[in-house]
């Protein structure tokens, strides 16, 4: 297993990266159409992003996020002791937490956690298992959630994809008060703040981080595989799947040749990249 930590700047907002798993599916379980020749026929993703059985290097992080004196955790993984559908999340055992302190964030210290949407693999330790009970795992933080995003889950908890992700890791923090529903672009800080990208979920948001002249965006899931820059394949599970394929062609469109670092929140060590004119196409370049 991977648990490398990642560190990058950006104007005065450092982001840090704290893995909690790395797992190899089919390319076809995420994006259907993925074909193993479609993926041969991109040369650059090669390394980092495919392994030797040809298979998707997706991987699990949070992202830490300091501005102006906070920390920010961006999306929260899968946790412990969690009932999944998926075997690769189930009952899932990791020295996450550990790391994340060793890391120079112990959970106390962090003041805001926000998700990029509810899914498992996003939420997961909001939560964690202390005597038979679901408590906050990040207790002196607000937990911003995107309304939409929120209130869709709320009224459709979707156990078959999700098992009981939204009782164990969502409602727990609402009952406990630490829960802010938040507009599709809230600002975090003068730095950092959500820009709604739906499509995967209704309510899904990337983050924009901007400082100092430098600029970044953290995907979530409206991206999994850098291939995606390259041809605009479709994610399986989004919501709502021709949504999602516009939104993620206007981001490559608007990111493309911009300059801005491309934080991949699945994409595996470098993790991070421009996204650049290659010929008639685009690559993502590390
Ligand atoms: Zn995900």
């Amino acid at each position: 297993m991977t648990t490398d930590v990642q560190q990058w700047q950006i104007g005065d907002v450092r982001v840090t990266k704290v893995v909690e798993t790395v797992v190899a599916w089919r390319f076809s379980i995420l994006l259907p159409d993925c074909t193993p020749e479609l993926v041969d026929s991109v040369p650059w993703m090669r390394p980092h992003f495919v392994d030797d059985d040809g298979k998707m290097l997706l991987s699990i992080h949070t992202l830490v996020v300091e501005s102006q004196g906070r920390r920010i955790l961006v999306d929260t993984c899968i946790g412990n002791d969690k009932a999944r559908p998926s075997r690769s999340f189930n009952m899932l055992q990791t020295d996450f937490l550990t790391r994340l302190g060793a890391a120079g964030f112990p959970p106390e210290t962090i003041d805001v956690v926000t998700c990029t949407h509810l899914h498992v693999d996003h939420v997961g330790w909001n939560t964690r298992l202390d005597d038979g009970v679901w408590v906050p795992t990040f207790p002196n933080a607000r937990h911003l959630f995107n309304r939409a995003e929120y209130e869709y889950w709320h009224a459709n908890p979707d156990e078959e994809m999700n098992g009981t992700v939204i009782a164990d890791s969502v409602e727990p923090v609402v009952d406990a008060g630490l829960v802010d529903l938040v507009d599709e672009d809230h600002r975090i800080t003068d730095e950092v703040w959500l820009e709604p990208t739906p499509g995967h979920t209704p309510g899904h948001v990337c983050v924009r981080i901007s400082s100092a002249g430098q600029d970044a965006i953290i995907t979530g899931d409206m991206i999994h595989s850098p291939i995606q820059v390259r041809y605009n394949l479709s994610c399986g599970v989004d919501t709502d799947r021709d949504l999602g394929d516009r939104t993620r062609a206007a981001f490559v469109e608007r990111y493309g040749d911009s300059g801005t670092l491309v934080i991949g929140t699945h994409f595996a060590t470098p993790t991070a990249g421009h996204i650049v004119r290659d010929g008639a196409n685009w690559k993502f370049e590390v």
